[in-house]
């Protein structure tokens, strides 16, 4: 068995798999696709001390880090099922797709997200080329250009201040009668100038020339007239979704269906940790992601340290 096994090849599953490594203990690492959602992304320059790289540069650096290191690492498997160890001290197992379970002392679960898209066409062709998700991450490149968020809950609502302060103009599309942000977020949001908020809408189409988004069309949805908005970029907050379907039953989720995880990373099942965008832990980000994968990896040699074999 391993003393430590990471499901998840992200920014979280490396660190933690890198951390428990340099424990000198037997490590292993199993993922569907090792670089995770880094994969999906342009330009990364919120990394701190790396101001500029990109997605599969800081993938391969990520894998390049984990194989100067003695981990099993498992790559394109796909974990289908958890079943926690019986009796505190004894074995967890991780049943992959394939039908191969993998036993191991401690776990870290690190599976990442996905961000909900809104489906319609133009969004996949004109990803990282207008269509965006993350505020935080690609704001800065939409300086002085005019951009929409598609979305009013609090991820939109929050998105749309953040941006108003760096883009020219901001529309806010809702396809409710209103915006389900919390009220302090909308009032803060309706005192600026240059915001503009439409409810009852819903986007139909992501406008481009091929290489860039040019704007987009969305469907009054009182009237069923349809609208052409001109603008640079999209802003897509209508969720994110954590990848623990797999997780139900065997460990506690909250509502949104993140893992639940205490401040060292600890799940409700003793020896079991997890990390990164699928957890309860707030602001979903790479730096973040390493931080609190490192974080579980000490939990784990801390839990294992104290461990009386079952
Ligand atoms: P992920 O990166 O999602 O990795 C999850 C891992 O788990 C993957 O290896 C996946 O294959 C694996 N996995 C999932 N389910 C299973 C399963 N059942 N069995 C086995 N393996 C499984 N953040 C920034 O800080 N800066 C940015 O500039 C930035 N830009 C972004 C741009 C885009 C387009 C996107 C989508 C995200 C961006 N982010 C950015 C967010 C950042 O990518 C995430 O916060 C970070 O990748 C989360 O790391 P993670 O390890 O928790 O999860």
């Amino acid at each position: 068995p391993f003393d430590v096994l990471v499901v998840g090849g992200g920014p979280a599953g490396a660190a933690g798999a890198i951390y428990a490594a340099r424990k000198g203990i037997r490590t292993g690492i199993a993922a569907e696709r090792l670089g995770g959602q880094v994969l999906d992304t342009m330009g990364i320059e919120n990394l701190i001390s790396v101001p500029y790289t990109e997605g599969p540069k800081l993938a391969t650096a990520m894998e390049t880090h984990i194989k100067e290191y003695d981990i099993d690492v498992m790559n394109l498997q796909t974990a289908a099922k958890l079943v926690p160890a019986k009796e505190e001290g004894g074995l967890h197992e991780i049943v992959l797709e394939n039908g191969a379970s993998l036993k191991t002392r401690s776990l870290i679960l690190a599976p990442g997200a996905r961000w909900r898209q809104m489906g319609v066409p133009g969004e996949e062709e004109y990803r990282n080329k207008g269509v965006a998700y993350c505020p935080h991450c690609d704001g800065p490149l939409f300086k002085g250009k005019r951009v929409a968020v598609i979305g009013g809950g609090n991820s939109g609502v929050e998105a749309a201040i953040d941006l108003a302060g760096l883009v020219a103009h901001v529309m806010l599309i809702e396809f409710d009668t209103q915006l389900r942000a919390d009220a302090v977020l909308q009032n803060k949001l309706r005192s600026l100038p240059n915001v503009t908020i439409i409810t009852s809408a819903m986007t139909t189409e992501v406008l481009g020339d091929g290489a860039k988004v040019k704007g987009l069309i969305y469907k009054d949805r009182n009237t069923e007239e349809s609208h052409e908005v001109a603008l640079e970029g999209i802003f897509v907050q209508i969720g994110l979704v954590p990848n623990t379907e797999w997780l139900r039953g065997s460990i506690e989720l909250s509502e949104r269906g993140e893992i639940v995880t205490d401040m060292r990373a600890q799940t409700s099942v003793p020896g079991v940790f997890a990390a990164g965008d699928a957890t309860t832990t707030p602001y979903k980000q790479i730096v973040i992601s390493m931080g609190e994968g490192a974080k579980a990896a000490l939990s784990a040699f801390d839990y294992l340290i104290r461990l009386v074999p079952a």
